[in-house]
């Protein structure tokens, strides 16, 4: 990754105005990793917004983060503007007009997904890196720029919650030793912990209780399935980024490899039916039955969208699973 990093840093030095987006739904590491890179921008004396696709809300927990200046629309000067897209494995996943990312007088794809489409002029890929967050960090030591508390606090934020809290499988020896760097930098883990696990609100809770209520075992206890109806959504009176997490406590039930959760967004009505899948052993690789659907992501997190029912999308991940548990 050598020469793209330094590609990426040449890039970076060489321009003054850019574009950061990541994808739609974002999660901390999309924003964590677009947060840094704004701050970064700022402290190089670039001239920097951040773009955010679709129209979902922010997931509450990130409501302390300072995201102001994230905008919905893009900037009359986008045409001018270098691209730069973090955490998105598609360019689709940006959900930026594909006139705009191909007028741009230049893009830049920073990820880690292993099956990113590499859909930038310049692509910093890294399948080993924990997070996006991570990828960050390298460049910014590229570029020679001192991490603040508030830059420190976005990555850490990034690693933390892609490594689910330094629990999975990505959870390496380098990102516990960024970790331990940005502590140095003045992140208070504590903090980053109360704000973004403990300060769950109640409507949030009470849909989680829905799904797990829910949960049905498949295929002898191998898998689990949970679904969210949009009435669930509106009677508590939440959008569906009030589900995020309901997948990491069905996967955590014992002798489950496979976890998937299916949502009806309440917001627009009609929107196709949200599939997130996890799933617990290397021998299955979930981004597989997603990318089936035109969907995809990591082996152990992968997701799709669909406008079938409820019941046959379950069907269609029960027997796929079947069929690779069948290879293995
Ligand atoms: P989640 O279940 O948290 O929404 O997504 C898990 C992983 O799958 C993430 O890495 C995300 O990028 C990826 N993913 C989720 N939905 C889609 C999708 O519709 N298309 C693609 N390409 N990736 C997805
Ligand atoms: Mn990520």
């Amino acid at each position: 990754m050598g020469s793209e990093l330094s590609a990426v840093a040449d890039a970076i030095r060489a321009n003054d105005r850019f574009l950061l987006v990541t994808h739609e739904n974002p999660d901390g590491d999309a924003l964590g990793s677009i947060l840094a890179m704004q701050l970064a921008l700022d402290t190089l004396g670039k001239d920097s917004v951040m773009y955010l696709g679709g129209d979902l809300a922010l997931p509450p927990e990130y409501a302390f983060l300072t995201l102001d200046g994230l905008s919905r629309a893009l900037p009359d000067d986008v045409g001018e503007r270098v691209i730069i897209a973090l955490d998105s494995a598609t360019a689709q996943r940006t959900q930026l007009p594909p006139e705009v990312l191909s007028a741009a007088p230049l893009s830049i794809d920073i990820d880690h997904h292993h099956d990113n489409t590499r859909f930038g002029q310049i692509n910093l890929i890294v399948p080993d890196a924990s997070s996006t967050g991570e990828i960050v960090r390298d460049l910014l030591a590229e570029l020679g720029v001192e991490l603040t508390p508030e830059i420190a606090e976005a990555i850490y934020i990034a690693v933390d919650t892609d490594t689910g809290k330094f629990q999975y499988t990505n959870t390496t020896q380098k990102a516990h030793l960024l970790a331990a760097e940005l502590i140095g930098h003045g992140v208070i883990p504590q903090a980053v912990y109360r704000q973004i696990y403990e300060s769950v609100p109640y409507p949030r809770q009470r849909l989680k209780g829905r799904a797990l209520e829910r949960a049905q075992l498949y295929e002898g206890g191998r898998m689990i399935a949970a679904y969210l109806l949009r009435s669930d959504f509106v009677e508590f009176g939440v959008g569906e980024e009030y589900a995020e997490g309901v997948i990491d406590e069905l996967r955590a039930v014992q002798g489950v490899e496979l976890a998937m959760t299916v949502r009806e967004p309440p917001e627009p009505p009609g929107a196709p039916r949200r599939i997130s899948m996890r799933s617990a052993s290397d021998a299955l690789d979930v981004s597989a039955i997603a990318r089936q659907r035109g969907g995809g992501g990591h082996p152990r997190a992968a997701g799709f969208s669909s406008e079938e029912s409820v019941e046959e999308i379950i069907e269609f991940v029960r027997s796929q699973f079947a069929d690779a548990a069948a290879r293995a």
